[in-house]
């Protein structure tokens, strides 16, 4: 069964959730998109009974904390439980060099085995082979107007369904373009429409341009993650402000849930 396991689903300031990190498990590869939380994303890995060493590619969306902070100890569990491991990371240049530094100045271990850790910079519409049904393409998609950060949605491809993440964005046209007919929108929901108003260079979406996204883009099934606050409740008030403009399947993601993409 090819399937998502949404191992961490808050954003910076969740004090319940875990830090951003998608674990994609298909027929032949496992990989991860982002590793957000230190050991707890670890842990989700191994709570949701995916081995570790089956995780070879960890694709980086941008440079922000909550997105790359556990990647030091996600590659120093991955290559101590295999000493002829090899893992890739991929991603936008700035976020590599970031985490690359993080990795080798803060852990010697990582250091001595740099060789074993390839960091791989990924430009826009550059396609990623993982086997011959799992395809992963990267797409530009609009951060914060305040400051110079490049960030990457990923689309990936697997056994012919479409599933999109948007990484942290705004709404925009190059994302809805790639976004369109998805099986699934994996699409991050920052707060109420409301809240966004007057928040100047705020790179985010709300829960009303998350659903008309859905629409636009005539997706089949809208999860939305990446919650600023933790408790449910304001989960449900964001599902029910999206569900006003997107009228097809629709639910807030939580810590380690799992969704079959074969279906
Ligand atoms: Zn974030």
């Amino acid at each position: 069964m090819n399937k998502i396991i949404f191992l961490g689903t808050g954003a910076a300031a969740s004090v319940t959730r875990q830090m951003t990190s998608l674990l994609f498990v298909t027929d032949k590869v496992n990989f991860l998109i982002d590793c957000g939380d230190g050991m707890g994303t670890v842990r989700n890995i191994i709570k949701s009974g995916i081995d570790i060493n089956s995780i070879s590619d960890i694709f980086l969306t941008h440079r922000h904390a909550d997105h790359i902070i556990g990647l030091t100890h996600l590659l120093y569990i991955r290559l101590i439980k295999n000493e002829k491991a090899k893992v890739r990371v991929l991603g936008p240049k700035q976020t590599l060099g970031i985490a690359r530094k993080i990795c080798f100045e803060t852990h010697d271990y990582l250091k001595i085995h740099k060789h074993r850790i390839a960091f791989i910079e990924i430009k826009e519409h550059e396609k990623v082979k993982l086997s011959y049904s799992v395809l992963i393409e990267p797409i530009k998609v609009k951060g914060p107007s305040k400051y110079p950060l490049i960030t990457y949605g990923y689309q990936m491809l697997i056994n012919n369904k479409k599933v999109t993440f948007s990484a942290d964005m705004v709404p925009s046209l190059n994302f809805e373009k790639k976004a369109m007919n998805s099986d699934i929108l994996i699409h991050e929901c920052f707060c109420l429409n409301k809240e966004k108003e007057g928040v100047s260079g705020f790179g985010h979406t709300s829960a009303r341009e998350a659903g008309e996204t859905a629409r636009k883009c005539n997706v089949k099934h809208l999860i939305l993650t990446h919650f600023r606050d933790e408790p449910d409740v304001y989960a449900n008030d964001l599902v029910n402000e999206a569900r006003m403009y997107f009228s097809g399947k629709i639910r807030a993601a939580f810590d380690l849930m799992k969704i079959d993409i074969s279906q």
